[in-house]
This record gives C-alpha cells, structure tokens and sequence, in this order.
C-alpha cells in the first residue's frame, strides 16, 4: 500500500501574501519550493475525497492535522492513532502516525516513502 500523496498548495500561504506589503510578483514569494508551502496528503492511497496531512503536535495525546477536498481546508484537533502491527513481534512495533479513526491504512502499512 502507498501513500495518497496528493499536494496542494498550502492555504495558509494567502495569508503570507498579505502580510507583505511590497508589490512584488506573487509568484516571487514564498519559495514554491518551501517545504511549508504545499500540503501532502500522508493518508493512504484511493483513501477518498478528504485528504489530510499532519501539522504540528500539541502534547502527545493531541495533534492538529489539515483536511482538505478541493480549495476547502478544515483544521482538526484530534487523538494520535497509535494502533500496532497485532502480527509484529512486540519490540518491532511501532505506533501509527496517522490521527484516531483514519481511512483504512494504518502508517505502518504504508511502504513507500512519503512525499515521492
Ligand atoms: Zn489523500
Ligand atoms: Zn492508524
């Protein structure tokens, strides 16, 4: 199973615009290369039409992702995941990275690197 990896440009990128207040070229800033400036989808390949990628932690039981479909971006405030491998041996186990409740496809499950 591989990633959705599906890119947008990142909706927060409107508000970097307005903050500048010179009249160079939109397409002079920010670097449409930046890591921050485009959204990927880490949810699993054919998941549907809500696509999500991880923001930021807030303490380890809570973390904020962003959803989108289209141009519509939602912010959510949700629990890790967290499920294991059940047919893993225990000391290679590791958490999924995805938020609780997620479209099938746990990380773990994931084989190619996110963000090809
Ligand atoms: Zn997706
Ligand atoms: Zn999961």
């Amino acid at each position: 199973m591989d990633h959705c990896n599906l890119s947008a440009r990142a909706p927060w990128v409107g508000l970097l615009y307005t903050r500048r207040n010179d009249d160079a070229p939109l397409a002079d800033f920010p670097d449409p290369e930046h890591p921050y400036a485009r959204v990927v989808c880490e949810l699993a390949y054919g998941h549907g039409e809500e696509h999500a990628d991880f923001l930021e932690e807030m303490d380890a039981d809570l973390q904020v992702w962003v959803q989108w479909e289209g141009e519509h971006f939602t912010y959510i405030c949700v629990r890790p995941c967290e499920m294991v491998d059940p047919t893993v041996d225990p000391v290679h186990q590791s958490a999924c990275m995805l938020y609780a409740e997620h479209p099938p496809g746990h990380s773990w499950e994931l084989a190619d690197t996110p963000y090809d």
